[in-house]
């Protein structure tokens, strides 16, 4: 393995997993969205046990800072961590099986029900939300509720129906109170989801509001600055619109969100059957 004192902890990382991976010891399974930041002690743990340099490398990986804007589109180029991150063979199935009954973080404390997601496993439109609500926790689906009919009715719009496209959201346990998923959560619960549109393969991805947005893109950047312009996610196109539920408290914003979802047709060659109401 090639090792120099003058190595940064990311290089030695690098060259440690690609050490691992030519001895064949398998994919060492990362979490994106804390890459670059200090990993949490969770993280650390649950590293592999036949890895320990792997889990000092992580540790003591040093904080990266987060690009600006204007240097987005961001995770264009595959890097030697999204490849190993890849589950070979991976389904939805086996994806869901790995999430399993999760407690994983605090969210399954006072959850109903898992959401994972619903819909089509090979769409060509993914719609990436928040978290589920008490409707979706009570049900087991996402966006149920009354920002979910609104989305239906988008998706309707678009001249889809929901069966054709696939809905999930970052964490797949209700907040308490619907509140914001707290960091650490959406770091524990993406991975879940980065897996589900690797398996899915969209030729679109929606995130509809901030907290899917920034959970996809590794970015704080408001959502006023992202939305409504495309973006690269591992080689697929993301725009960010609106979530339903803020278009509900303001119906104002109903034209921008149907200006951002006419971009998605043209990109994804459909017509409008309705206009939306
Ligand atoms: N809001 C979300 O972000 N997701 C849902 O599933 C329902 C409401």
């Amino acid at each position: 393995m090639d090792s120099s004192p003058t190595q940064t902890p990311r290089e030695k990382l690098e060259a440690w997993l690609r050490y691992y991976d030519d001895l064949n010891l398998g994919a060492f399974y990362t979490d994106r969205r804390t890459m670059g930041k200090r990993p949490t002690k969770r993280a650390v743990e649950n590293a592999p046990a036949a890895l320990p340099a792997v889990r000092t490398a992580i540790a003591s990986a040093p904080p990266k800072t987060a690009l600006p804007v204007s240097v987005l589109p961001i995770l264009s180029s595959p890097s030697l961590f999204e490849a190993i991150d890849r589950v070979e063979g991976d389904t939805l199935e086996r994806t869901r099986e790995d999430l399993g009954e999760c407690t994983r973080c605090r969210l399954h404390e006072q959850r109903n029900k898992i959401v994972f997601g619903a819909g089509n496993s090979r769409a060509e439109l993914v719609f990436v939300g928040e978290g589920p609500g008490h409707d979706e926790d009570m049900q087991g689906l996402p966006f149920v509720g009354r920002a979910g009919k609104l989305l239906t009715q988008m998706i309707e719009a678009m001249g889809l129906t929901r069966e054709q496209v696939y809905i999930c959201n970052v964490v797949k346990c209700r907040p308490p109170e619907n509140r914001k998923p707290e960091d650490d959560e959406v770091a524990t619960c993406s991975p879940y989801l980065y897996r589900q549109l690797d398996v899915i393969a969209p030729k679109a991805i929606v995130c509809l509001g901030g907290t899917a947005a920034q959970a996809l893109l590794n970015t704080k950047d408001s959502l006023s600055r992202i939305r409504g312009t495309w973006f690269d996610y591992r080689n697929t196109k993301l725009l960010v619109t609106y979530h339903p539920a803020y278009l509900l408290r303001n119906p104002n914003a109903k034209g921008e969100v149907w200006k951002d979802l006419q971009k998605v047709m043209a990109h994804l060659g459909l017509k409008p059957k309705k206009a939306p109401r």
